[in-house]
């Protein structure tokens, strides 16, 4: 295992954690050393859950090598069972334990447990987090899964599972409330929900359902592939994120289940699709995005930035080597070749190297933007404790694209903005070295003196001061009737500086009236 002081993607063990901690009446037995419950921090830290994840660590230490450890798992997991009363057991192994080769499948075999014990291997030295969530996930449907018996009633409602939600997932929980929307809109019942919510029961009856939905195919892909092989069951191809996306995924669930679904795509998309519209076009356009996450993430993300915010996708990379043939296909179709590596340095030379206006990835580039002072947002995991909002943050579906919409768009200077900071830029109070208006009072020694023609104009905006602004230039240069209506329009607490600014462009280029020509050029001029 490489050691860094940044990973995308923890061992495996970690991946098995986030299915047994999402699931109900599960225990997992690990066999780690002490240093091993840090992986707790993750669920009650950062995912902010309510209980500790339903995990026991053999935690033993070195003194122990040299006596028997397997004699420590046993005992582990005989009082886990005990203590915990699961339904269902997992077993493994944490990196450190894979070197002492204690086999804690076996073990656990020989304490003949009156419940069902799934031994996990998780090869730590070769995968990483998602691939071991995937494979645990496959190994409890391997060994509870069965196929429907006898045939399907015609007269029944269509159904399908919905695959692929886990602890500590970036928005899952709001993501499945979506499609458990969408998908009750259309008239297709679920079946089951795993592994989020799932019981082993319920691992038990996926067989029942007529097609899959696979949320997350890093976690899910696997065994909607053996549950296709085996159960005969279909499953989803698009993941809903965004609205064109979502209008496929509704057209695919159309297809599998046999309903008509021309109403559901009729309703409407939400509002992306206008708000995206409604900006000052250099808002958004051809902004240049750099998108960097898990497979699903940035696959989805960079898809929504080109095809529904206009934005020019100059880089797209993914951390999923499992999934790289589906991002370069996306990368491709945006002629780009995918950036594929779990080096966060090589991410960060990328970024650096083609300097893009935004930077959508994960946690890791938030630091990488923040230092090369990109805007930046994070639409995929790994995150930090606050990518787990308390309101309600879905990605998938139609609000899920409205609250995509406004995580791309929020970090960016709106074009207004950009002109009028560009406009500003050497008054005292918009400078870069200046100090943020609501610090002021503290960091009055902080702030540069203005030159005098500066201070002059940076005059405090009483009623008084605010009348002077406005009143028509005394210099000598008029405006026009149609010039000063369209200054109307600037907000008030710049109009001042506006029409100071124009009045001075004017005047030296001998100019005798000022006309709405003039306000634009003068614009133009100092927006340089
Ligand atoms: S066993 Fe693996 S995950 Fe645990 S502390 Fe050692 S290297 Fe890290």
């Amino acid at each position: 295992m490489k050691l860094t002081v940044w990973t995308y993607e923890a061992p495996p063990h970690v991946g098995a954690m986030r299915v047994a901690t999402a699931m109900e009446g599960v225990h997992y037995v690990l066999h780690a050393p002490q240093g091993d419950t840090y992986a707790d921090l993750l669920f009650t830290m950062i995912e902010r859950r309510d209980h500790r994840p339903p995990v026991t660590y053999t935690t033993f230490q070195a003194r122990d090598l040299g006596a028997d450890t397997a004699e420590i798992f046993k005992d582990a997991a005989r009082e886990a069972y005990e203590r915990f009363d699961p339904e269902l057991m997992l077993v493994g192994a944490s990196c450190t334990a894979e070197l002492i080769q204690d086999d804690p499948g076996g073990l656990a075999k020989a304490l003949n447990l009156p419940v069902p014990v799934v031994p996990l291997e998780l090869p730590s030295y070769q995968r990483k987090e998602n691939w071991g969530a995937a494979e645990t996930f496959l190994q409890l449907v391997r060994a509870l899964a069965r196929p429907r018996e006898g045939a399907r009633d015609p007269d029944a409602q269509p159904s399908c599972n919905i695959l692929g939600p886990t602890a500590l997932g970036f928005r899952h929980r709001d993501d499945l409330e979506e499609i458990r929307r969408l998908l009750a809109r259309i008239g297709v019942r679920v079946n089951a929900v795993a592994p989020l919510t799932a019981r082993a029961r319920d691992i038990a009856r996926l067989g029942e359902a007529d097609f899959n939905v696979v949320m997350y195919p890093e976690i899910a892909g696997p065994v909607a592939r053996h549950l296709e092989r085996v159960c005969r069951q279909p499953f989803t191809k698009t993941v809903p994120i965004g609205v064109n996306a979502t209008r496929e995924f509704i057209t695919e669930i159309g297809a599998l289940s046999g309903l008509d679904v021309a109403d559901v795509l009729a309703e409407g998309a939400g509002r992306l699709p206008w708000w995206s519209r409604s900006v000052d076009s250099n808002y958004l356009t051809g902004k240049r995005v750099f998108v960097f996450g898990d497979a699903t993430h940035a696959i989805a993300a960079a898809r929504i930035a080109a095809e529904e915010l206009g934005f020019e996708v100059v880089g797209l990379g993914t951390y999923s080597r499992e999934l790289a043939r589906e991002v370069r296909a996306q990368a491709e179709r945006l002629g780009l070749e995918a950036l594929i590596t779990d080096d966060h340095l090589e991410v960060e030379d990328a970024i650096t190297a083609l300097a893009p206006e935004l930077v959508l990835g994960t946690q890791m580039e938030r630091h990488i933007a923040k230092r090369l002072g990109i805007a930046c947002a994070v639409i995929s995991a790994p995150v930090h404790v606050q990518d787990f909002p308390a309101r309600y943050s879905p990605q998938m579906g139609f609000e899920g694209a409205n609250v995509v919409f406004d995580t791309f768009v929020h970090p960016l200077v709106m074009g207004l903005e950009e002109h009028l900071l560009a406009m500003f830029r050497d008054d005292f109070e918009f400078n870069d070295s200046a100090v943020p208006s609501h610090l002021a009072s503290e960091h009055a020694v902080a702030r540069p003196e203005p030159a005098p023609a500066v201070a002059e104009a940076a005059a405090p905006a009483s009623a008084a001061d605010t009348a002077v602004l406005e009143r028509p230039a005394e210099a000598g240069v008029g405006w026009t009737p149609e010039a000063e209506k369209e200054l109307g329009k600037i907000p008030f607490f710049v109009r001042g500086k506006a029409r100071r600014n124009t009045e001075r462009f004017a005047q030296e280029r001998g100019l005798a009236s000022i006309t709405v020509e003039t306000i634009y050029d003068a614009k133009a001029h100092f927006s340089r």
